[in-house]
């Protein structure tokens, strides 16, 4: 038999993570007590890497090695979710023994439950993938599953082991964890629905949909409602306010972060809501004041026309990993690209060089092509161009917006059972005069949930939750019957 030790990652501990959790101080105090029938726990903390100013997945594999002498199962878990399941873990571990597994994980259950176990004679060879991973941060941003995607290359060479759960839940994408306001929300609300581990989890399933509804974390914003394009598959030039230079207004912009911040604490804006982001006269300032809130994400979906040379500086200082940028580029053919987008190829083109010689810009960008029916020879050819250039492409799927557009696929990937809207459960569209309308499908407010600054987020919030919950019961207003976004997960 070999020893088993217990590894609690404690170098994040949220504000969230260190409040009172049931009976326990904090969640790292509870994690500590459910393990502890494991004799030997050792707790990664900042003071552990004193050296460093940036922990890497390389450095944290090279502690562990330095620190385990002897054949040894290790259970690796994150401080901040103390739902662990400790009858799934002892079953996990035995397997683990008994079959000398080298990595085995549990497939199936929200993220939080379970832990991942390692052997420690693969600690050589995952410290070497981890230094050639392009992901250095992998452990933090794949907290769950991040030695099995070390492993993903080479998953031939090792013996890996997977613990199914009796009902397949990850469509729902529920992450049990402190680690935001968002997550800390939703985990007290399971706390409050009596759920803190598997069993009470698989016992409580009717509960999950309604549960599983935290704070947005997605707030797509229109800035502008002037684009140099009219794409075939955006809604915008249908509005009227398309191209009358309406702009939203920088001292709005300002307040509405501050409320958001108030209200999600971490959360992504998007940019790009029905307009070109790059032609509101002041998108240098829209970036650098979103990204001057460090809870804030910024992602922008852009054309790559109307770029000024001090925007393209401001976005090649701004790059970091809490920035994104998707370049709806559609082709590299220009007659194609004019079909399907309109004039202006080469300024498009000239953006796309632009990302990719700029190295930490690169890294955090996506060329994106919307799939249409009638295109649809191109596709082939536009993927592999582009992956001769860059490894980050999104294939879109286009939808009506509710029956807006013209209907162009018949390709269905529509889940068999419908579920609530993910937007409804995860996003607000905040339209150019701070009017929140029902979703970004809803374009022509169909259903208008109130204003910012006059409707406070939590009010407006609030509104929204019914159209879930209505959702919920099957029940769905015309615009929702008539979509096919629900399903779509976006952030
Ligand atoms: S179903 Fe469509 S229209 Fe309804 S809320 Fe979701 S995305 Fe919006």
């Amino acid at each position: 038999m070999n020893k088993v030790i217990a590894v609690i990652n404690q170098l994040e501990f949220s504000s969230y993570a260190s409040q009172p959790w049931r009976d326990f101080a904090n969640t790292y105090e509870a994690l500590c007590h459910k393990l502890n029938f494991i004799k030997e726990i050792y707790t990664l903390t900042p003071q552990t890497f004193t050296q460093k100013a940036h922990i890497t997945t390389y450095d944290i594999l090279k502690e562990m090695q330095a620190y385990i002498h002897e054949p040894t199962i290790i259970v690796y878990v994150d401080a901040q979710a103390p739902f662990l399941d400790i009858e799934l873990l002892k079953k996990m571990i035995q397997t683990t023994q008994q079959y000398h597994s080298q990595y085995h994980f549990a497939e199936g259950y929200p993220l939080g439950l379970c832990a991942q176990i390692i052997h420690s004679s693969i600690l050589g060879d995952l410290t070497i993938l981890a230094q050639e991973h392009q992901d250095a941060f992998l452990y933090k941003t794949n907290k769950y599953t991040f030695f099995f995607e070390l492993l993903r290359s080479k998953l031939n060479d090792f013996d890996i082991e997977t613990t199914l759960s009796p009902i397949d839940l990850r469509e729902k994408r529920i992450e049990l964890s402190y680690d935001n306001k968002n997550n800390a929300k939703i985990a007290e609300q399971f706390v409050k629905a009596g759920i803190f581990d598997a069993t009470t989890l698989l016992a409580n399933i009717a509960k999950l949909d309604q549960l599983k509804v935290g704070l947005p974390n997605y707030y797509p914003i229109q800035i502008t409602a002037n684009c140099p394009q009219e794409c075939h598959y955006c809604p915008a030039p249908t509005l009227p306010n398309f191209n009358t230079n309406k702009m939203m207004d920088i001292a709005l912009y300002k307040k509405i972060l501050e409320k958001i911040v108030a209200f999600s604490g971490e959360a992504i804006i998007g940019l790009s809501l029905l307009g070109e982001p790059a032609l509101h006269p002041e998108i240098a300032s829209f970036i650098e004041i979103t990204l001057a809130h460090p809870s804030l994400r910024l992602h922008i979906e852009t054309s790559g026309i109307g770029w000024s040379q001090s925007a393209r500086e401001t976005l090649a200082q701004s790059a970091s990993p809490r920035l994104s940028l998707i370049l709806s580029l559609d082709s590299l053919d220009r007659r194609e690209y004019e079909t399907m987008r309109g004039e202006k190829f080469e300024e498009a083109i000239d953006f796309f060089h632009f990302m990719l010689e700029n190295p930490a810009l690169k890294e955090r960008f996506w060329v994106q092509r919307v799939r249409l029916e009638a295109q649809e020879a191109g596709l082939q050819a536009f993927y592999h161009q582009i992956k001769e250039k860059h490894e980050q492409i999104i294939i879109q799927k286009y939808h009506n917006y509710a029956g807006l557009l013209p209907s162009q696929n018949d390709i269905n990937i529509k889940p068999l059972t419908r579920s609530g809207c993910w937007a409804l459960q995860r996003e607000m569209s905040i339209y150019l005069d701070g009017s929140v309308h029902l979703c970004r499908v809803d374009v022509s407010k169909k259903h208008d949930l109130g204003r910012i600054p006059e409707n406070s987020l939590e009010e407006i919030w609030q509104k929204q939750q019914e159209f879930y919950r209505s959702h919920l019961m099957h029940d769905y207003p015309m615009i929702c019957a008539n979509c096919e976004e629900y399903y779509i997960y976006t952030f």
